[in-house]
């Protein structure tokens, strides 16, 4: 299966200025056997199609709302997104910490992308605090079993889970191999007695500090399918290299 390198542009980029970044990256950027999904702010989502080369990238959202229109100033809908993005973020640490979004709002957000045929990547994951006292298994399960709650076996394919611990995201502390697979392990678990035999075909992400240089190395653990990547996705040259690392 092609690895998913998902680049989420975080809050970065006027549309002027994304326009030019993405020129650059699609200058370094190979189409190849990995698929590549840009994630920039709302403002450039439109702007960024019009140039957008579908054989290297695909594009995604990094939010949405639920409700399909109305009187909810300042939000995106997943029905006004339908047909310009292919995914979107859901349940981002930032959203969740910054904005206090809980696995309720998060399980309606991923029900309204799957409705408007937008890929959900739900993103679970621990703080610092949680870690050392030892709840990451049970953080991480609340998160998918409230996050998934609407999901239909049917639809479950179309789901994305990125694990992102918090500590470990927009840190340079990435997280070691001993973090990660038994989460990765803990959530195919979880999904598959949410959903049975199905959760096989979920796709997983690692994200939190991936670079250049650690990308491979999460790549060939055999437990993820991909990378959620922040800070290194607005450095063209870095998020290349992330590409490549994915593409061999
Ligand atoms: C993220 O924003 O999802 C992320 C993983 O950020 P960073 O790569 O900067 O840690």
């Amino acid at each position: 299966m092609k690895k998913l390198i998902v680049g989420n542009w975080k809050e970065h980029f006027s549309p002027g200025a994304a326009s030019t970044y993405y020129q650059k990256l699609a200058k370094m950027v190979h189409a190849g056997q990995a698929e590549v999904v840009l994630c920039p702010p709302m403002l450039d989502v439109y702007p960024v199609s019009r140039e957008l080369d579908d054989k290297k990238f695909k594009l995604g959202a990094q939010n949405l709302y639920f409700e399909d229109n109305g009187a909810f100033t300042g939000e995106t809908s997943a029905a006004m997104l339908k047909g310009l993005v292919d995914y979107a973020i859901i349940g981002h640490s930032e959203r969740r910490q910054v904005f206090g979004e809980d696995n309720l709002l998060v399980a309606k957000k991923v029900a309204a992308a799957l409705r408007n045929r937008i890929q959900p990547i739900l993103c679970v994951g621990e703080t610092l605090l949680e870690r050392s006292e030892e709840l990451t298994s049970r953080v991480v399960v609340d998160q998918l079993t409230v996050g998934l709650h609407f999901v239909s076996k049917e639809d479950l394919d179309q789901v994305v889970v990125a694990y992102e611990p918090i500590w470990a995201i927009g840190t340079g502390n990435f997280a070691r191999p001993d973090d990660v697979i038994p989460v990765a392990r803990l959530i195919h678990q979880t999904i598959t007695e949410l959903f049975g035999e199905s959760a096989a075909q979920i796709r997983l992400l690692y994200g939190g500090s991936v670079d250049g240089d650690n990308a491979a190395a999460f790549l060939s653990l055999g437990e993820v399918d991909g990378l959620l990547v922040g800070g290194a996705s607005v450095n063209a040259s870095k998020f290349a290299r992330i590409v490549e690392a994915a593409q061999h």
